[in-house]
Order: C-alpha cells, then sequence, then structure tokens
C-alpha cells in the first residue's frame, strides 16, 4: 500500500490564559511511502515522529494536511476502518490471556473481504451432490426413530453432518420429498410380523399358564411360518428401488431448480464459478464477512509460524521473553493482514541483545509480508540498520529523507550530520579564505566553488570519525589538521584515538578512528583530510555546503 502525507500538520492547543504557546508538533510534512517499503521516522524525543505515526493510525487528527492509503483519503476516517496494524513499545499484551487468544484478540469482530457466493445455487447443487453420494447414509438418519434434531449416533452419520453441516436442511427436503413414505404393504407386514413375533415370543417367556402358553406357542409357530413364506430380500430389494426412482425424480427437480437459479443469475449479468463464487465481469465479486472459528485458527496460525511464536500459543505472556513477547504484539497487529504495519519505537523495552535479534526479525518479517511498514525510533543505528529509507525529523519539520547511507554519506544540514553515525561526527569552527576551508590557520579544504564566499565567512567544518588520514598518508604541506591526541584504543582492526583541538565545537571529545596497522604517539599529531567524509556547513543556517564542492 502506497501512503502519501501531503502537508500533514498537527498543532497541540496551548492556553493564552496560562500563557501557555501553541505546540506545533508536525508542521507541513510531505512524504510518499512507496508500496512494501519499510521507512524510518528518526528524530530526537519530541521532534514529532509519534505524533505523525498516530496521525497516520487515525488516533490523532490533523490540525492541517491529508494522508492517503493508495487512492483513498483516510485523512478522516476511522482507525478501525483504515486497516492498519499498531505495535507500541510497551508491547501491551493481556497477562490473563494465552498467546493465542491475544493474538486472536484482534480477529473477534473482525469483518474481512471476501468473494460473494451464489448461496442457493450452492445449497441445492449440495444438496443433489448428497443425494446421489451419500443416499444410504441419509435414508439411515431420516429412517433411525433418534433423528429430529437429536441426530443418529449412526456413525456415517455423524460423518455427514460434519461433513455438510446441512443434514437438517437436507433432511427436510427429504421429508419433504416423502422418502420416509416410501414403502410397500409386503414391507410393513414383514416389519408388523417381526414385532408381533418378538412380544409373543416375549409373552410366552413369562406366561404362568399352561393352557395360555400353548395357545400362544400355537400363534407363534402360524407367524413364524408365515415369516418363512416371506421373500425378505425381494421385498427390500424392491422399496429399495422404488426409492431410488424417486431420488433420481428429486435429483432431475432440483437440477430444474439450479438451472432456473443459473439462468436468473446469467439474465442479470452475473456468472458462477466452479465453485460458485459470483462474477460479474469476469471478476469474483467482493463482500464483507466475519470470520469463522476455522478462519480465525488458521490466520493465527499462519501469523504466529511467521513471527515465530508457534511454540508458545498456549502459554500466558509472563511465560515468554521480552523479545518473545514483543513478536507475539507484532503477530497481533499482522494477524488482520493489515494494509500497513505502524511500529512505535518497538524496541526500545529490549536489551542490547535482543534488540539487535528482533530487529532482523522485523526485517524479516517486512520483507516476507512485503507490508507498508512506518518504523519510528530515536536509534539511527537502529533505523540505518533496517530501513529502505529514513526520514529525520526535527521540531516537526522533515530534514531529509533518502536511503540511509545516503543520508549518511550526504547530510544536507549540521542537525543531520551530527544525528547519524557512531562514533558522531567531529565538528569544529572554520572559515573560508579565497576559496580554501581554513580549521584556525590550517588549509584543510580547497574549491574554487567556495570563491563565492566572503573572505572570514564563517562555517562548521564537519569530519567523519573515519575522514582522517594518519601516518605516511598525511600530505606533506597543505589539507592537514593538527590534534592534540591523548588516548589511543585499539580495537582490532582499528585503532580509536580520542583527540582535542581549540576549534571543536562540541562538548564530546574528538574521535578519529584509523588503520590499526598505522603507527601513532600521544600528544600533538597531523591528520590529512579525506573530501568525501568532511561536510561544511553555514555557520549561520547550518546547512551543508557540499553542493558547491566537486
Ligand atoms: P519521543 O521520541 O519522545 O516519543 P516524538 O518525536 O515522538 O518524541 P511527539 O510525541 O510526536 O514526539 O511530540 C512532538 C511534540 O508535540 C513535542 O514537543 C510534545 O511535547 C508535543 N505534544 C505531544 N502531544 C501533545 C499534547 N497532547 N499536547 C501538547 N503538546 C503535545
Amino acid at each position: 500500500m502506497e501512503i502519501k502525507l501531503k502537508n500533514l500538520t498537527k498543532v497541540f492547543p496551548g492556553n493564552p490564559g496560562k500563557n501557555i504557546p501553541d505546540a506545533v508538533a508536525v508542521d507541513s510534512l510531505n512524504v510518499d511511502i512507496r508500496d512494501g517499503e519499510l521507512i524510518g521516522l528518526l528524530g530526537p524525543s519530541g521532534c514529532g515522529k509519534s505524533t505523525t505515526l498516530y496521525m497516520i493510525a487515525g488516533l490523532k487528527a490533523p490540525t492541517d494536511g491529508e494522508i492517503w492509503f493508495g487512492d483513498e483519503d483516510v485523512t478522516h476516517l476511522a482507525p478501525e476502518k483504515r486497516e492498519i496494524g499498531l505495535v507500541f513499545q510497551n508491547y501491551a499484551l493481556y497477562p490473563h490471556m494465552s498467546v493465542y487468544d491475544n493474538v486472536k484478540f484482534p480477529l473477534t469482530n473482525l469483518r474481512i473481504v471476501t468473494s460473494k457466493k451464489d448461496k442457493l445455487l450452492e445449497k441445492d447443487n449440495l444438496l443433489k451432490e448428497l443425494l446421489l453420494n451419500e443416499f444410504d447414509s441419509i435414508m439411515d438418519i431420516i429412517l433411525s426413530s433418534k433423528f429430529k434434531g437429536k441426530y443418529s449416533k449412526d456413525m456415517s452419520a455423524r460423518r455427514i453432518v460434519k461433513k455438510y453441516h446441512v443434514v437438517t436442511t437436507v433432511a427436510e427436503k427429504i421429508f419433504k420429498f416423502g422418502f420416509q413414505n416410501i414403502t410397500s404393504n409386503e414391507e410393513v407386514k414383514l416389519a408388523k410380523l417381526k414385532v408381533s413375533i418378538n412380544d409373543t415370543q416375549g409373552k410366552i417367556n413369562v406366561c404362568k399358564n399352561d393352557e395360555k402358553r400353548s395357545l400362544l406357542e400355537g400363534s407363534l409357530a402360524v407367524m413364524k411360518t408365515e415369516l418363512a413364506a416371506m421373500d425378505e430380500k425381494a421385498i427390500k430389494a424392491a422399496v429399495r428401488e422404488e426409492r431410488l426412482k424417486k431420488r433420481d425424480e428429486v435429483v432431475a427437480d432440483l437440477q430444474i431448480e439450479i438451472d432456473k437459479e443459473l439462468a436468473s443469475l446469467q439474465a442479470k449479468g452475473f456468472a458462477v464459478d466452479e465453485k460458485f463464487f459470483l462474477l460479474k465481469d469476469g471478476q469474483k465479486i467482493p463482500v464483507k464477512k466475519k470470520l469463522d472459528k476455522d478462519e480465525r485458527d488458521a490466520l493465527i496460525q499462519e501469523t504466529a509460524r511467521l513471527v515465530q511464536i508457534d511454540e508458545y500459543l498456549t502459554r500466558k505472556p509472563s511465560e515468554l521473553s521480552g523479545g518473545q513477547q514483543q513478536r507475539v504484539a507484532i503477530a497481533r497487529a499482522l494477524v488482520k493482514k493489515p494494509r500497513v504495519l505502524l511500529l512505535d519505537e518497538p524496541l526500545s523495552n529490549l536489551d542490547a541483545r535482543l534488540r539487535l535479534q528482533t530487529r532482523e526479525e522485523i526485517r524479516r518479517i517486512q520483507q516476507e509480508t512485503g507490508i507498508t511498514t512506518i518504523f519510528v525510533t530515536h536509534d539511527q543505528e537502529e533505523a540505518m540498520s533496517i530501513c529502505d529509507d529514513i526520514v529525520v525529523m526535527k521540531l516537526g519539520v522533515q530534514m531529509q529523507r533518502d536511503h540511509p547511507q545516503a543520508v549518511y554519506n550526504s547530510p544536507n544540514s549540521l542537525f543531520v550530520a551530527k544525528f547519524l553515525g557512531t562514533p558522531p561526527i567531529n565538528v569544529f569552527d572554520g572559515h573560508i579564505e579565497d576559496g580554501k576551508v581554513l580549521i584556525g590557520d590550517e588549509v584543510i579544504l580547497a574549491d574554487k566553488k567556495l570563491k563565492e564566499f566572503n573572505n572570514g565567512h564563517k562555517v562548521f567544518v564537519g569530519i567523519r570519525p573515519e575522514g582522517f588520514l594518519a601516518g605516511s598518508d598525511v600530505p606533506a604541506k597543505e589539507k592537514v589538521l593538527t590534534l592534540d591526541v591523548e588516548q589511543i584504543q585499539t580495537m582490532g582492526r582499528d585503532i580509536s584515538l580520542v583527540c582535542n583541538s581549540a576549534h571543536h565545537t562540541d562538548e564530546n571529545d574528538i574521535k578519529v578512528i584509523i588503520d590499526s596497522l598505522i603507527k601513532i604517539d600521544l600528544g600533538t599529531n597531523k591528520f590529512g583530510i579525506k573530501k568525501q567524509k568532511t561536510f561544511i556547513f553555514d555557520a549561520e543556517d547550518e546547512k551543508n555546503s557540499r553542493i558547491y564542492l566537486d
């Protein structure tokens, strides 16, 4: 789902009476998010990231501007209609519910878009199929004295009940067609004779009067002779033949009904596919419906597998680690198959190891589902490591938006340069003279395009920690900066130097990272400068002047 924020603005009204000014949390934000993109809203506390996310979720109303999901303007749409999944930093799981029920919760009242079926046609076709294939079992159910609401204990009947869920309807129809009356005088006589024989035998067994018993035994013998004379098999076969004849008539009647229904649909411009879905212009007709138990279960199981919590479905949240709980929260947000996934600092409650692991998980899940995702964080490393694009924000305003590496390589302002990178960029006071950038009296860069600045124009010079040359790489004369090396920390592949300079602007130490093979001593050292790792910001507006450089 493509998302567009157009001039999105949120002003929290102040209280003039109490001298509280309006708070502009988000100021004319314009962001286009591509379908399937994972975008990071990144910035320091209070820059308006969460407010932006809540406006997209519909939890906060914009003061101005618009929010579009694809071709749909959702600016004023209720949150539950936006089809979003939201994950907060405190996972907010229900502690008394199992993981399964937590994930199920959003599905309780969910209506999903599905396709419309012709129920009438489906039922009649099903009935026809049932009559043809399960005729004997259905007759067993109907003829069973236990039937009528209770269902037969007979296994095949149960199987039909389970398989088709429509046995009552089927039975009603069959009763209506009068199957239960299809019998012959012979069959009735046979049944009655069997009952009488049973009765008489019972009476004989308890009779204490010899005379009476002898009479009963006489009539029992007559009845048994009569029974022996009857061809039970032939009688049953004749009745069965009658029933099958009737079945075929019913099936033929049903076929007529089915054909009529089909013709009336075609007359209205509909068609029906082999599964009875209604088609208009070759397309299925969408409708909304509530999920049934099986559909809910399938979604829960599928999502649990995706976020790898399928082993824990019966546990309570308290029986899970923080990372697992956060995965349950993500499952809960994803189970509805939302159009957009919104993550509000989802990793901030996790310890360092779990944070790393869970952010990889989020990336995997996002890539597997292809769901457009907005990820709010103040942790630049987190955003840089998993996002396709980042939007760096400051005081409600978008400062820069690009691929993380592009923003790192070309920050458009001092703010962005300082916000991205660990260790952070080193910032020095500098000035321009004759197209050259000087820190103190040392020329560190030259570019003829800088000539358009007046001599003495003040700038900030940002140099990334990895932007220094040391040892034999240092140029002989110009483009050199002198720093006082106070500490040397070897970290395997690299050496990290803690340095000082009279021209450094920050409270933080200057950090220089060089190859560990380079030999360096404590005290005053000269360093070369890598132009690609150095940025010149106008001291007044703090914008990057690099665009002026080659
Ligand atoms: P954090 O990382 O600390 O959550 P954030 O970047 O998400 O910060 P928001 O929570 O969006 O920032 O807040 C943006 C600005 O709006 C802040 O200055 C905040 O004080 C202000 N703000 C937020 N909610 C309100 C409110 N209900 N009333 C007044 N001001 C508010």
